[in-house]
């Protein structure tokens, strides 16, 4: 397992290195966030731990890239502020986890175990699969039940982030940032009839319903078989 830390702090930066080394991971530095978006585009990690203040890219700029690149590791925030808006920030932006300076190494490390234990590390899946539904990421192809869903650029990009995260409630802010690249404006209806077209074309003419509305919450999709 290969993990890439971007800490400026030099001190914090070698502890890390060194504690997770010794726990049986290969570790890479990197002491800015230029530097350390560079490695994490080329350099095939099973997680990052970033900082968020930075010298150059700043941790959310860097993990903006990631995402924008379609890099999908996993991302634990270290941050020095206990800010609510600063955590709702990194998690929006895709962040896995964050942690709150100053931190045990323990705390860090059985962070980091849960994380990668999550299994969306490594090596990417071509083919995500929730119940009868399949979306093929290298051949941009959907079925239900084997037959084909065509589906726009948009809706394909909507409906790998929920398939991605299946299970999980997601907000129409962290929808209109991942798959829209905009800020959430409370004033349009963008993502939800984006969503409403698109649970049409998946669960239309099927018993069951994949894809649901938490009201006031956000959206989800989920094998209802499952839980
Ligand atoms: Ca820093």
């Amino acid at each position: 397992m290969k993990i890439l830390i971007v800490e400026d702090e030099p001190k914090t930066g070698e502890y890390l290195r060194q504690g997770l080394s010794e726990a049986g991971f290969v570790v890479d530095l990197a002491p800015n966030g230029t530097d350390g978006l560079h490695l994490a585009l080329h350099g095939d990690y099973d997680l990052v731990v970033l900082d968020v203040m930075l010298p150059g890219l700043n941790g959310w700029q860097v993990l903006k890239s990631l995402r924008g690149s379609g890099l999908h590791m996993p991302v634990l925030f270290l941050t020095a502020r206990d800010r609510v808006e600063d955590r709702v920030k990194g998690l929006e932006l895709g962040a896995d986890d964050y942690l709150v300076k100053p931190f045990s190494f323990a705390e860090l490390l059985a962070r980091v175990r849960t994380i990668l234990r999550r299994g969306r590390s490594g090596t990417e899946a071509t083919t995500l699969r929730v119940a009868d539904l399949e979306l093929d990421l290298l051949r941009r192809r959907v079925t239900r039940a084997g037959k084909r869903i065509d589906l726009t650029a948009k809706e394909f990009g909507l409906l790998e982030l929920l398939m991605r995260r299946h299970g999980e409630v997601l907000p129409r802010s962290l929808i209109a940032s991942q798959v829209w690249d905009m800020n959430f404006d409370s004033d349009t209806n963008v993502i939800e009839v984006a969503v409403r077209r698109l649970r049409s074309k998946i669960d239309d003419g099927h018993d069951v319903r994949l894809i649901q509305t938490v009201r006031g919450m956000g959206y989800v999709l989920d094998d209802p078989k499952e839980g």
